[in-house]
């Protein structure tokens, strides 16, 4: 480095703590919905079994619900993550 005839005083940037990303939500579409497998469609998400298929229930980690009708069935234990 070469001396500057002008010295700059320093100025230390305090560095900014990175504000933390916002993580996007990711958009799950029916797409999250299925599986392809063997050419044939597999549901991963159960359906109501008062509203029937065609409405999924969403995954609440040991149990599912239904946004349609409100109805929760529990996950067997084994399933549970
Ligand atoms: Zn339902």
């Amino acid at each position: 480095m070469s001396e500057n005839a002008e010295e700059a005083p320093v100025v230390e940037e305090k560095k900014k703590p990175e504000k933390p990303q916002r993580k996007r939500k990711k958009e799950k579409g029916v797409f999250a919905l299925y599986k392809i497998e063997n050419d044939k469609a597999v549901r991963l998400r159960p359906t109501c079994e008062r509203c029937g298929p065609g409405y999924f229930m969403a995954d609440h980690g040991d149990r599912y619900t239904c946004g349609h009708c409100g109805f929760t069935r529990y996950k067997p234990v084994e399933n549970r993550e």
